[in-house]
Protein backbone atom coordinates (compact mmCIF):
# COMPACT_ATOMS: atom_id res chain seq x y z
CA UNK A 1 0.00 0.00 0.00
CA UNK A 2 0.92 3.58 -0.60
CA UNK A 3 -0.19 6.52 1.12
CA UNK A 4 0.80 10.25 0.97
CA UNK A 5 0.33 13.73 2.13
CA UNK A 6 1.47 16.47 4.42
CA UNK A 7 2.81 14.87 7.47
CA UNK A 8 1.68 16.35 10.96
CA UNK A 9 1.43 15.12 14.70
CA UNK A 10 0.30 11.50 14.99
CA UNK A 11 -3.33 11.27 16.76
CA UNK A 12 -3.13 9.12 19.78
CA UNK A 13 -5.69 7.17 22.30
CA UNK A 14 -4.66 5.94 25.47
CA UNK A 15 -5.22 2.49 25.71
CA UNK A 16 -2.50 -0.20 26.85
CA UNK A 17 -0.68 0.29 24.99
CA UNK A 18 -1.08 3.95 23.66
CA UNK A 19 -2.89 3.54 19.85
CA UNK A 20 -1.30 5.66 17.47
CA UNK A 21 -2.86 6.67 14.01
CA UNK A 22 -0.98 9.10 11.39
CA UNK A 23 -3.43 11.11 9.01
CA UNK A 24 -2.00 10.99 5.13
CA UNK A 25 -4.36 12.75 2.93
CA UNK A 26 -7.31 11.09 3.11
CA UNK A 27 -5.88 7.97 5.00
CA UNK A 28 -6.21 7.24 8.93
CA UNK A 29 -3.19 4.97 9.12
CA UNK A 30 -3.15 2.95 12.61
CA UNK A 31 0.42 2.69 13.16
CA UNK A 32 0.49 0.00 15.73
CA UNK A 33 0.02 -2.24 13.08
CA UNK A 34 3.11 -1.60 11.35
CA UNK A 35 5.12 -2.49 14.06
CA UNK A 36 7.26 -5.66 13.66
CA UNK A 37 7.13 -4.74 9.59
CA UNK A 38 9.35 -2.62 6.99
CA UNK A 39 7.81 0.85 6.27
CA UNK A 40 9.53 3.23 3.93
CA UNK A 41 8.47 7.02 3.83
CA UNK A 42 9.88 9.05 1.00
CA UNK A 43 9.89 12.98 1.18
CA UNK A 44 10.94 14.60 -2.36
CA UNK A 45 11.44 18.02 -1.38
CA UNK A 46 7.81 19.62 -0.94
CA UNK A 47 6.94 21.08 2.02
CA UNK A 48 3.39 22.97 3.11
CA UNK A 49 2.73 25.48 5.44
CA UNK A 50 0.42 23.78 8.01
CA UNK A 51 -1.57 27.17 8.56
CA UNK A 52 -2.25 28.47 4.67
CA UNK A 53 -0.76 25.40 2.67
CA UNK A 54 1.55 27.37 0.76
CA UNK A 55 4.66 25.46 -0.56
CA UNK A 56 7.60 26.68 1.12
CA UNK A 57 11.12 25.48 0.81
CA UNK A 58 12.41 25.20 4.69
CA UNK A 59 9.47 25.53 7.87
CA UNK A 60 9.89 27.30 10.67
CA UNK A 61 9.01 26.41 13.89
CA UNK A 62 6.64 23.16 13.68
CA UNK A 63 5.19 23.76 10.28
CA UNK A 64 4.87 27.14 9.54
CA UNK A 65 5.94 29.49 6.97
CA UNK A 66 7.96 32.30 7.49
CA UNK A 67 4.90 34.55 7.72
CA UNK A 68 2.88 32.68 10.12
CA UNK A 69 5.93 31.93 11.97
CA UNK A 70 5.64 35.53 13.00
CA UNK A 71 2.50 36.48 12.63
CA UNK A 72 0.26 33.57 13.54
CA UNK A 73 -0.94 33.07 17.53
CA UNK A 74 -0.20 29.47 17.39
CA UNK A 75 3.35 30.23 17.45
CA UNK A 76 3.15 32.91 19.87
CA UNK A 77 5.82 33.11 22.45
CA UNK A 78 3.59 32.25 24.88
CA UNK A 79 3.22 28.80 23.41
CA UNK A 80 6.57 27.99 24.98
CA UNK A 81 6.65 30.52 28.02
CA UNK A 82 3.11 30.70 28.86
CA UNK A 83 4.23 32.68 32.19
CA UNK A 84 4.15 35.60 29.05
CA UNK A 85 0.50 34.86 27.95
CA UNK A 86 -1.62 37.95 28.10
CA UNK A 87 -5.05 36.70 26.93
CA UNK A 88 -6.52 36.61 30.44
CA UNK A 89 -5.86 40.65 29.94
CA UNK A 90 -7.67 40.23 26.57
CA UNK A 91 -4.21 41.38 24.36
CA UNK A 92 -1.93 39.34 22.80
CA UNK A 93 -1.13 38.36 19.12
CA UNK A 94 -4.93 37.74 17.99
CA UNK A 95 -6.95 38.30 21.59
CA UNK A 96 -9.87 36.46 20.11
CA UNK A 97 -7.68 33.39 19.49
CA UNK A 98 -6.11 33.81 23.03
CA UNK A 99 -9.55 34.06 24.93
CA UNK A 100 -10.55 30.68 22.67
CA UNK A 101 -7.07 28.55 23.63
CA UNK A 102 -5.39 30.06 26.45
CA UNK A 103 -8.09 31.95 28.54
CA UNK A 104 -9.52 28.18 29.23
CA UNK A 105 -8.60 25.49 31.98
CA UNK A 106 -5.05 24.56 32.58
CA UNK A 107 -3.56 21.97 34.19
CA UNK A 108 0.61 22.38 36.14
CA UNK A 109 1.09 18.79 35.61
CA UNK A 110 4.07 16.28 36.82
CA UNK A 111 5.74 13.51 34.55
CA UNK A 112 8.39 11.28 34.37
CA UNK A 113 9.19 10.84 31.04
CA UNK A 114 12.91 10.16 31.91
CA UNK A 115 13.59 12.28 34.75
CA UNK A 116 10.94 14.16 36.74
CA UNK A 117 9.54 17.18 34.83
CA UNK A 118 6.93 19.53 35.07
CA UNK A 119 5.02 21.03 32.39
CA UNK A 120 2.25 23.03 31.41
CA UNK A 121 -0.98 21.87 28.92
CA UNK A 122 -4.55 23.10 28.17
CA UNK A 123 -7.08 21.12 30.41
CA UNK A 124 -8.34 19.31 27.38
CA UNK A 125 -4.88 18.04 25.90
CA UNK A 126 -4.89 16.05 28.98
CA UNK A 127 -3.42 13.11 28.46
CA UNK A 128 -2.39 13.76 24.63
CA UNK A 129 0.32 16.14 25.84
CA UNK A 130 1.85 13.35 28.25
CA UNK A 131 1.69 10.45 25.64
CA UNK A 132 2.87 13.34 22.78
CA UNK A 133 5.95 13.94 25.23
CA UNK A 134 6.61 10.22 26.07
CA UNK A 135 5.59 9.97 29.33
CA UNK A 136 5.63 7.03 31.72
CA UNK A 137 4.03 8.42 33.97
CA UNK A 138 1.81 11.84 34.72
CA UNK A 139 -0.12 13.63 37.57
CA UNK A 140 -1.93 17.27 37.80
CA UNK A 141 -0.63 19.23 40.54
CA UNK A 142 -2.96 22.21 39.78
CA UNK A 143 -5.60 23.55 37.91
CA UNK A 144 -5.72 26.49 36.98
CA UNK A 145 -8.65 28.87 35.04
CA UNK A 146 -6.00 30.36 32.38
CA UNK A 147 -2.62 29.78 30.39
CA UNK A 148 -1.16 32.69 32.66
CA UNK A 149 -1.38 31.21 35.91
CA UNK A 150 -0.22 28.11 35.29
CA UNK A 151 2.89 30.12 33.79
CA UNK A 152 3.40 31.66 37.18
CA UNK A 153 3.54 27.74 39.10
CA UNK A 154 6.00 26.71 36.38
CA UNK A 155 8.18 29.45 36.49
CA UNK A 156 8.34 29.05 40.55
CA UNK A 157 8.87 25.17 40.15
CA UNK A 158 11.73 25.80 37.91
CA UNK A 159 14.44 26.01 40.29
CA UNK A 160 13.44 22.66 42.06
CA UNK A 161 12.48 20.40 38.93
CA UNK A 162 13.18 20.42 35.21
CA UNK A 163 11.15 20.90 32.89
CA UNK A 164 12.97 19.67 29.68
CA UNK A 165 12.47 16.25 28.71
CA UNK A 166 15.48 13.96 27.71
CA UNK A 167 14.37 12.59 24.62
CA UNK A 168 17.40 10.02 23.74
CA UNK A 169 16.79 9.07 27.88
CA UNK A 170 13.13 8.52 27.04
CA UNK A 171 13.43 6.79 23.77
CA UNK A 172 15.83 4.65 25.59
CA UNK A 173 13.00 3.70 28.19
CA UNK A 174 15.83 5.13 30.94
CA UNK A 175 13.06 5.92 33.62
CA UNK A 176 13.54 7.52 36.88
CA UNK A 177 11.69 4.37 38.17
CA UNK A 178 12.68 5.10 42.06
CA UNK A 179 10.88 7.93 42.29
CA UNK A 180 7.19 7.84 44.04
CA UNK A 181 5.18 10.86 41.90
CA UNK A 182 3.01 11.52 44.88
CA UNK A 183 5.43 12.38 46.97
CA UNK A 184 6.98 14.96 44.57
CA UNK A 185 3.58 16.14 44.07
CA UNK A 186 3.54 16.86 47.66
CA UNK A 187 6.93 18.15 47.70
CA UNK A 188 6.34 20.38 45.07
CA UNK A 189 3.16 21.81 46.79
CA UNK A 190 5.24 24.04 49.19
CA UNK A 191 6.80 25.63 45.70
CA UNK A 192 3.20 27.12 44.18
CA UNK A 193 2.64 30.90 45.31
CA UNK A 194 0.90 31.71 48.00
CA UNK A 195 -2.25 33.51 45.74
CA UNK A 196 -2.36 30.32 43.59
CA UNK A 197 -1.87 27.64 46.43
CA UNK A 198 -5.89 27.75 45.90
CA UNK A 199 -5.66 25.64 42.76
CA UNK A 200 -3.82 23.17 44.31
CA UNK A 201 -5.09 19.67 42.68
CA UNK A 202 -7.28 17.31 44.88
CA UNK A 203 -6.80 14.92 42.33
CA UNK A 204 -3.76 12.05 42.95
CA UNK A 205 -5.09 10.16 39.85
CA UNK A 206 -1.41 8.72 38.90
CA UNK A 207 -2.16 8.02 35.10
CA UNK A 208 0.69 5.55 33.53
CA UNK A 209 1.28 4.93 29.95
CA UNK A 210 2.37 2.13 27.80
CA UNK A 211 4.12 2.70 24.63
CA UNK A 212 3.90 -0.17 21.51
CA UNK A 213 7.05 -1.82 21.18
CA UNK A 214 8.78 -4.94 20.55
CA UNK A 215 11.98 -3.16 22.10
CA UNK A 216 13.61 0.00 22.57
CA UNK A 217 16.98 0.83 21.47
CA UNK A 218 20.16 1.14 23.29
CA UNK A 219 21.27 3.86 21.87
CA UNK A 220 19.76 6.31 19.04
CA UNK A 221 20.49 8.00 16.16
CA UNK A 222 17.79 10.30 15.26
CA UNK A 223 17.21 10.61 11.43
CA UNK A 224 16.04 13.73 9.54
CA UNK A 225 14.26 14.34 5.74
CA UNK A 226 16.65 17.26 5.67
CA UNK A 227 19.49 14.90 5.09
CA UNK A 228 17.60 11.81 3.89
CA UNK A 229 15.06 11.48 1.28
CA UNK A 230 14.19 7.60 2.14
CA UNK A 231 13.56 7.22 6.08
CA UNK A 232 12.54 3.58 6.98
CA UNK A 233 13.44 0.33 8.18
CA UNK A 234 11.41 -2.41 10.56
CA UNK A 235 9.19 -0.19 12.49
CA UNK A 236 10.29 -1.86 16.24
CA UNK A 237 7.99 1.26 18.47
CA UNK A 238 6.47 4.27 19.11
CA UNK A 239 6.97 6.72 21.65
CA UNK A 240 5.82 10.35 22.25
CA UNK A 241 5.89 11.22 18.42
CA UNK A 242 8.70 9.33 17.53
CA UNK A 243 8.96 6.18 15.36
CA UNK A 244 11.63 3.81 16.22
CA UNK A 245 12.90 2.02 13.46
CA UNK A 246 15.93 -0.99 13.67
CA UNK A 247 19.83 -0.15 15.03
CA UNK A 248 18.10 2.22 16.88
CA UNK A 249 17.25 4.87 14.29
CA UNK A 250 14.68 7.44 15.27
CA UNK A 251 12.72 9.91 13.66
CA UNK A 252 10.80 12.81 15.40
CA UNK A 253 7.53 12.87 13.35
CA UNK A 254 6.43 15.92 14.71
CA UNK A 255 9.16 18.03 13.66
CA UNK A 256 8.64 17.46 9.57
CA UNK A 257 4.79 19.04 10.19
CA UNK A 258 4.37 19.78 7.08
CA UNK A 259 6.57 17.82 4.74
CA UNK A 260 4.71 16.05 1.98
CA UNK A 261 5.88 12.40 2.12
CA UNK A 262 4.78 9.29 0.60
CA UNK A 263 4.55 6.07 2.76
CA UNK A 264 4.92 2.36 1.35
CA UNK A 265 3.78 -0.20 3.78
ZN1 LIG B 1 1.63 29.92 6.09
ZN1 LIG C 1 -1.37 33.06 25.34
Amino acid sequence: MTYQGNLKKMKVVLNNPVEYTLELGEDKIHMNDLIGKEILFKYDGVINCKICGRKIKKTFGEGFCYEHFINHPANSECIIRPELCEGHLGKGRDPEWELENHVQPHVVYLAIASGLKVGVTRGTQVPTRWIDQGAWKAIRLAEVPNRFMAGQIEVALKDHISDKTHWQKMLKNELADHLDIIEEKQKMQAFIPDELSQYYSSNDEIVEISYPALQFPTKVKSLSFDKLPEVGGKLEGIKGQYLIFDEGRVINLRKFTGYFVELVV
